[in-house]
């Protein structure tokens, strides 16, 4: 038998639109998503928090990456994670603007767990929250 994880994983929103991130803010509480939400809005950003082994910024297991932005970008961040053996195993979702195959295969080169095309409705990006959140929840991760 397992034991729950009664400490909800802590997620990194990497977006550099402030109105992408209240909306993410917004799904997360419409959701009744408890897990803390920490932000960055770049992927150079992003990275500082993940290296800085900071109680300001518990490690998070899962990470929803936007792809253009400013200083280092999604893909780019993508690389340089998965290069390195302490974030290599973050599970990452993109949420993006970007229609373009080539992105689409980057990503899932680089292991994304799944790509997510914005902009949706709030209705609608309320319920693709809340299939995330089903759906991390249902997963084990490790410790
Ligand atoms: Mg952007």
């Amino acid at each position: 038998m397992s034991i729950p994880n009664s400490i909800p994983m802590t997620i990194l929103l990497v977006e550099d639109d402030e109105v992408d991130v209240m909306n993410v803010k917004r799904a997360f509480k419409k959701n009744n998503i408890s897990n803390q939400l920490i932000v960055a809005s770049n992927g150079l950003d992003a990275l500082a928090m993940l290296r800085s082994n900071s109680p300001e910024y518990p490690r998070p297991k899962i990470v929803l990456l936007d792809l253009n932005m400013p200083k280092m970008g999604g893909i780019e961040f993508l690389k340089e994670i998965r290069q390195d053996p302490e974030l290599a195993s973050l599970s990452v979702f993109v949420m993006t603007t970007s229609n373009e195959d080539s992105d689409k295969i980057d990503a899932f080169n680089l292991n994304v767990a799944g790509y997510i095309l914005k902009p949706l409705s709030m209705d609608r990006f309320i319920a693709a929250v809340s299939t995330l959140n089903s759906y991390w929840t249902l997963c084990e991760y490790p410790q």
